[in-house]
């Protein structure tokens, strides 16, 4: 053997478990073959085979052909067909699958192995040549679309025009003839575009097929999609290639698709849509609108009544609600297609609590099962009802994917990005979606669709992604090039408010205000108290007011991880003080202006504590530049000066003495503390006057928890915290009451990360400030890094956005060096992060895994946490 790597398997070969070498599908084809269900042979090119293709320069090596060619000989064998033989010829698909579904990977290509003389044969032996012409258009135009890049859409014009030609609406009313001219028109247009003649090597077209599969690995949307998935780019795609059976052979015929539960709402029942004389994508292509599955149950009772068992073999088997995809040829019928089917935040909850109820999953298992990021969707607003109940309802589509949207009509993922990254909310209506519009639905509030059903493109994504999405709206007349579209009489131009309701398919022609979700429901409920019982790290809640707070006590916040105080000075009330306090030209001067901002601070944090009922809240002192509180525009800064009674020619100057090349590691943090110790004076006052105030109502005994921000050196946090204990002992003392309190620091520069040992020795707690950490570690700004991230995401430098998810081997081997650091001084020291990190579940797992304490996130982020966490103590007990 000159190889020993074997990179093709025959779907007997494989098995379900055998997903990361086969792919999804590939691994789920062979599963259910070894289940003795009806599934078209086939075999699978494995997804090394990928990466050897690009190892190998993206070429397929003279080895691997070889061994493609061996398996289709077998499949040859198998079938009884040839490929290539008008007697008996062997037709099959190429269809791509990765590890993880992807949306924007290629599409399927099917009926590969047709040429004009194959057809004439096909056409015979089928006893049918409208069918045999029917696939080979159909081939014709994917083989150009998907290898060659030969828009789909030139295609489609052809055929538009051939049905206006003759004078009919629907793809099946085109007759042998009709299909013949068709596949003549689709060559000469392939002949203009590709200046060469459609192959007609069979083999040809599977080697250039294969390729392309390969290929569409590293296309731009599959980019975008493992980007936002956090999939990583060597996995690699692999390429099934699988015998065909046709569901368009006539009116015994046809092609769905199914899913064991309902994935809107995840109701148990078998849930889906087919087509009669239809092939692959047709259905969810929204060419025409299909049936829903029961209807199968009484055109063909017993093609139903063998796929509803075969549904229910299969949930059982993989223990969770399954999408399948099938296909019926003159009443027989075959499997193409399982998986673990998408379904909504509130369906996966409902499905996760059934499966445990049924004794399918233990409550572990269950934990598992529901994706965290997927609970966002349930964290966010509703359409106001009583606003709802004045509103008329313009129009109505399918409910694809629940939720409320209100936005700006826009007709193009571009345009939906351009307006997204402008500050503008948007709801994108499109005839119907396709892979290439997945940023732009990314980005939009809510998609509205005018053609396709509950498993079209679009209802599928946007469930995936937990988007808003109303599809099948067929009253709706869309006109791409005036951007606009008309419904119910009503004419909506690009950039006019709509409201979509992805829960009922209503369609609203204005704004309609939003309340707070509920997220008390009794799946949410169930399902996160199983997921606190297992974590072992806290989720605390990132709150500046008393409102988030109790925002984040709502969702399950343990404590506040960081209290910002500078978004209080911003108040149209204390801004004022604020600016008296940065001009002032003395230290008796900022005393006094510091005095006047003392009780407005007292007051939120006594609401804060109230708010939290005596749970952790750690209070973050000054951070940012102090230019950030000063006027940029002449005509403020008039009118600021003469409200602190100094001319505009001072304050002009103070403006400009604030200068900074680089604010950002500039005169910050506990760098203004040590300049104007007054400040931290002033905002110890402040936490501890507010924690004796709550303390002797008598209801909670606070134990404040003050951090200091940005500290590099232990020299620097000894320095702030002297002032600190300095005034706190003092008032503790006044007061006559017995308060015990802490100081500590947020780690986030990386010389502290170095140096945690010696800073440990002052700080009572470490909280990894995980934005400005990365910052600080790769040397760029998370406000200047979207310019050109996507230069190294392209050039597959980077991976993913290190401020959304944490970078485990660089910022992660800080955190870690810092724990350790840390923990070998003050064995006791209290660990948390307070970045964006703390919400994002793969960063989740690596706190975890770090040994911190707790993580705080956004309020909205709290349960997202919650289940991350005990999905990481689950997979990793410590
Ligand atoms: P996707 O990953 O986009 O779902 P698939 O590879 O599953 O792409 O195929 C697209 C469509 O073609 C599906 O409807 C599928 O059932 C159908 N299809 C794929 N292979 C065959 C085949 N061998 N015979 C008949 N239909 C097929
Ligand atoms: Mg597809
Ligand atoms: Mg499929």
């Amino acid at each position: 053997m000159a190889n020993t790597v074997q990179y093709v398997y025959f779907f007997s070969e494989g098995n379900g478990s055998m997903r990361e070498l086969l792919g999804g599908k590939g691994a789920n084809l062979a599963e259910m073959s070894n289940l003795g269900m009806p599934v078209p042979p086939g075999f699978t090119i494995t997804t090394e085979a990928c990466t050897q293709y690009y190892n190998d320069g993206k070429a397929i090596s003279s080895d691997i052909q070889a061994e493609i060619f061996t398996y289709l000989a077998k499949l040859e064998q198998l079938t009884g067909k040839q490929f290539g033989n008008p007697e008996n010829p062997l037709l099959v698909s190429v269809r791509s699958g990765a590890r993880a579904s992807m949306p924007g990977m290629m599409d399927t290509i099917l009926n590969l192995g047709l040429n004009d003389t194959v057809v004439e044969g096909f056409a015979r032996l089928t006893g049918n040549p409208r069918f045999a012409y029917d696939s080979y258009r159909r081939f014709i135009q994917m083989f150009a679309d998907v290898v060659m890049e030969v828009s789909k859409k030139r295609f489609e014009e052809i055929l538009d025009q051939k049905k206006a030609e003759k004078g009919i609406t629907e793809d099946t009313q085109l007759d042998t003839e009709d299909l013949k001219d068709l596949v003549a028109r689709f060559k000469a247009l392939y002949k203009a575009e590709k200046n060469a003649d459609f192959p007609t090597d069979p083999k040809e077209q599977l080697l250039e097929s294969v390729k392309a599969v390969f290929r569409s690995w590293d296309n731009p949307r599959a980019n975008v999609y493992r980007r936002m998935n956090e999939i990583p780019y060597d996995w690699g795609t692999a390429v099934n290639v699988q015998s065909m059976v046709f569901g368009n052979m006539g009116e015994t015929s046809g092609t769905g698709v199914a899913f064991t539960r309902n994935p809107a709402t995840g109701e148990k029942a078998l849930f889906g849509e087919y087509l009669i004389n239809a092939q692959g994508e047709d259905v969810v292509a929204g060419v025409r609108t299909p049936s829903p599955i029961s209807r199968l149950a009484e055109e063909m009772p017993a093609v139903y009544a063998q796929f509803s068992d075969i549904a229910t073999r299969l949930e059982q088997h993989y223990k969770d609600m399954q999408d399948m995809e099938f296909t019926i040829e003159n009443g027989t019928l075959f499997m193409l297609q399982t998986r673990n089917g998408k379904r909504t935040a509130a369906a996966a909850l409902k499905v996760a609590v059934d499966l445990v109820d049924e004794g399918m999953l233990t409550e572990k298992q269950a934990v598992l099962r529901v994706e965290p990021k997927q609970l966002d969707a349930l964290l966010h607003p509703q359409f106001d009802p009583a606003a709802l109940k004045r509103t008329a309802v313009l129009g109505r589509g399918l409910a694809a994917s629940p939720g409320a949207a209100c936005g700006k009509v826009v007709f193009t993922a571009e345009d939906a990005k351009a307006w997204h990254d402008r500050g503008e909310q948007v709801i994108l209506v499109r005839l119907e979606t396709s892979p290439e519009d997945i940023e732009g639905m990314q980005v939009a509030q809510g998609i509205l669709t005018v053609r396709g059903g509950m498993t079209s493109h679009a209802a599928v994504v946007a469930r995936g992604m937990g988007t808003c999405c109303v599809s099948g709206c067929g009253e709706i007349a869309v006109d791409y090039g005036k951007k606009q579209f008309t419904l119910a009489g009503r004419t909506f131009h690009e950039g006019e408010e709509i409201s979509i309701d992805g829960s009922t398919g209503n369609i609203y022609g204005e704004a309609v205000p939003t309340v707070p979700a509920n997220v008390a429901s009794g799946d949410f409920g169930r399902l996160i108290a199983w997921a606190d019982q297992y974590r072992s790290l806290e989720v605390y809640a990132n709150a500046d007011t008393p409102k988030d707070a109790a925002q984040g006590r709502a969702f399950g916040a343990e404590g506040i991880g960081l209290c910002r105080t500078e978004h209080m000075f911003f108040e149209e009330s204390r801004i004022k003080a604020m600016r008296e306090m940065i001009v002032a030209d003395s230290t008796a001067n900022r005393k006094r202006a510091l005095a006047k901002i003392m009780p407005y601070q007292q007051g939120d944090f006594e609401g804060i504590y109230e708010a939290m009922e005596g749970r952790p809240v750690v209070i973050r002192f000054l951070d940012p530049p102090l230019h950030e509180f000063l006027p940029t525009k002449q005509e403020d800064i008039d009118e600021i000066a003469a409200d602190l009674g100094v001319t505009a020619a001072h304050l002009q100057a103070v403006i400009e003495g604030l200068h900074e090349f680089n604010p950002m590691m500039g005169h910050r943090g506990c760098r203004l503390a040590v300049s104007y110790p007054e400040i931290a004076e002033m905002q110890t006052t402040a936490v501890i006057g507010a924690a004796i105030a709550v303390t002797k109502k008598g209801t909670y005994r606070i134990e404040p928890q003050i951090m200091i921000p940005l500290v590099g050196e232990v020299k620097e946090m000894k320095f702030v915290k002297d002032v600190v204990v300095e005034t706190a002992d003092r008032l503790i003392a006044q007061a006559g009451i017995e308060m015990r309190y802490q100081v500590g620091t947020m780690i986030e520069i990386p010389r502290a990360c170095l140096t945690a040992d010696e800073i440990a020795r002052e700080a009572a707690f470490f909280s990894f400030g995980t934005n400005d950490l990365t910052q600080m570690t790769f040397g760029f700004s998370r406000d200047d890094a979207g310019k050109f991230l996507d230069s190294y995401y392209d050039a597959k430098i980077y991976e993913s956005d290190p401020f959304a998810h944490l970078d485990q081997k660089g910022v992660g081997k800080l955190v870690e060096t810092a724990v350790a650091l840390g923990k070998k001084t003050r064995p006791d020291i209290h660990l948390g992060i307070c970045g964006e990190h703390g919400g994002d579940p793969s960063s989740v797992e690596f706190f975890h895994k770090a040994g911190l304490d707790y993580v705080s996130c956004s309020p909205f982020r709290v349960p997202i946490a919650r289940l991350a966490a005990a999905q990481a103590a689950l997979k990793y007990p410590r």
